[in-house]
């Protein structure tokens, strides 16, 4: 019987380290410089989390100050 047509990959994946953040993570965006969690995966604080926007009816908000 020859049985090892399921083998031949040990799933111990030696060359990937497992992915970590680092604990001082800072808000992705431009000049906001809150700390995000390392167990928070998103790139963006709270405030800059690229939410879904409500439905403003077709009118583009500028952003711009
Ligand atoms: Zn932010």
């Amino acid at each position: 019987m020859n049985d090892n047509v399921m083998r031949g990959r040990r799933l111990d994946g030696g060359s990937r380290a497992p992915k970590t953040y680092s604990t001082e993570r800072l808000c992705a965006s431009t000049g906001c410089d809150t700390k995000l969690s390392r167990y928070n995966r998103r790139e963006f604080c709270f405030a800059h989390a690229p939410v879904k926007y409500p439905r403003l009816r077709g009118r583009i908000v500028s952003t711009e100050a």
